[in-house]
């Protein structure tokens, strides 16, 4: 008799929408920029084909340090049609700075020598959120943020 492994489960997708609405104060950093809205969509999955959504919904963080508010789809939509402000538009850039002052030099140790930053372009400052990770955790956190992608940087 053989045995037939079939792979099945949940994989969450994410997809950051924008900033929008008024510049708010985060309860977490304290920084006060518009808010970023990302989507987070669960699938079930069959043999890696996604078949259908379990879960929707949004989170509503602060595009510094990521402190996340729930929204429901409904209540995300509402916030991101009604946010025409006038407001001038915030550009920030999310990317890895490898240190690599700080790799190790035996080639078969963990590199832990990834920064995951973000930088506000219009005031220039450059706010490292986490320091000492792997190039995996940061794509990881970019995920978190509803990215694809983030470039990496030399520091
Ligand atoms: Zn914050």
């Amino acid at each position: 008799m053989s045995t037939i492994m079939i792979s099945y489960g949940t994989h969450v997708f994410t997809k950051f929408k924008g900033y929008y609405g008024r510049k708010e104060e985060c309860p977490y950093c304290q920084r006060k920029y518009q808010q970023a809205y990302v989507k987070f969509s669960k699938w079930f999955h069959l043999i890696g084909i996604p078949l259908f959504p379990v879960k929707r919904t949004y989170y509503k963080m602060c595009p510094i340090c990521a402190y996340p508010v729930e929204l429901t789809v409904r209540e995300a939509k509402d916030q991101m049609e009604r946010a025409y402000d006038n407001i001038p538009e915030q550009k920030i850039e999310l990317y890895g700075k490898h240190v690599s002052a700080r790799k190790p030099k035996n080639i078969f140790a963990h590199d832990f020598s990834y920064d995951f930053c973000v930088k506000d372009l219009i005031s220039g400052e450059e706010f490292c959120i986490a320091a000492n990770l792997s190039k995996d955790r940061v794509k990881q956190i970019a995920k978190e943020r509803g990215l694809k992608k983030i470039p990496f940087v030399e520091a």
